[in-house]
């Protein structure tokens, strides 16, 4: 593992949009190319929002890296995790694996999920980064209509049926217009005890740095047109509760 290569060897960490077009645009070098990945998938993050809404399923937008990688014959990959870089000695290590020398490194580890300062959130809502997420938020939702239909109490209905979105950028409008569609569209032939389409659907939006408020309240009233988002958004402190109590 640790041997010096005999021909020059770029070590690519991420196998993402930035990774594989790293790993393409070196594929006439005569160089070899080590993509490392935590995972096989290369995922099309763009589309985990139709995930979490049953309009597609995980394997749809996850694609494997062997099968893109095979179209690159000076390219190979390392699955598992780097955790540390010596930039002096030009080594990455990989977990258990050991460490890799290279001559060239490229990093494109993507971003991780930020709670914007509210980690505590993270105990009660889902973010939409991983595989995983949408899978998760995807048994939420139709456990909301699930116990719902079980429920009497009307003002109870109406709690299960109320979802709450932060953050009204193009992914939080995105996931709120397909759950919206889930509710009126998909589901309500099979949830017939209740009306889903009667469902709530808030996007919480951000007071973004530097978005003016006419701008502001634009959003605010697409959001609200589209989403039935009525009255004013909750603030950061009715939101926290709103959160807890789901
Ligand atoms: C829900 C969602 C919707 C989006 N919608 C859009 C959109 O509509 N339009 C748009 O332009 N952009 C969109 N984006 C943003 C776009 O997906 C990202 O900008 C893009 O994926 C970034 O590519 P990247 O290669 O930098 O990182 P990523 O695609 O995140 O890839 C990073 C890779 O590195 C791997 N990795 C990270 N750390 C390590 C490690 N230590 N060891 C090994 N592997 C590691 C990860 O597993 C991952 O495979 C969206 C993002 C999300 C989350």
């Amino acid at each position: 593992m640790h041997s010096k290569p005999a021909r020059p060897r770029m070590v690519v960490i991420g196998a993402g949009f930035g990774g594989s077009c790293a790993v393409q645009a070196l594929a006439k070098l005569p160089i070899d190319v080590v993509l490392i990945n935590r995972s096989n998938d290369h995922l099309f993050q763009l589309l985990l929002y139709q995930v979490a809404a049953a309009e597609l399923s995980g394997v749809d937008i996850a694609v494997p890296i062997r099968s893109i990688l095979a179209s690159y014959p000076n390219a190979k990959l390392l699955l598992g995790e780097v955790d540390g870089i010596d930039t002096k000695a030009r080594f990455v290590s990989v977990g258990a694996i050991g460490v890799l020398a290279y001559h060239q490194l490229i990093i494109a580890c993507g971003a991780v999920l930020s709670w914007c300062g509210n980690d505590q959130w993270a105990a009660h809502a889902v973010g939409l980064k991983t595989l995983q997420d949408p899978a998760t938020m995807r048994q939420r939702l139709l456990g909301a209509f699930k116990c719902a239909e079980s429920r009497r109490d009307a003002w109870e209905v109406k709690r299960l049926l109320a979802f709450i979105g932060v953050g009204g950028g193009l992914n939080g409008v995105e996931l709120a217009g397909a759950i919206s569609e889930l509710t009126r569209y998909s589901r309500p032939q099979e949830y017939r005890g209740i009306r889903p389409e009667e469902a709530r659907i808030v996007v919480h939006l951000f007071r973004v740095i530097g978005l003016c408020d006419r701008i502001l309240a634009y959003i605010q009233w697409v959001s609200a047109w589209l989403f039935h988002a009525r009255g004013a958004c909750p603030n950061d402190s009715e939101l926290n509760g709103l959160l807890q109590a789901q």
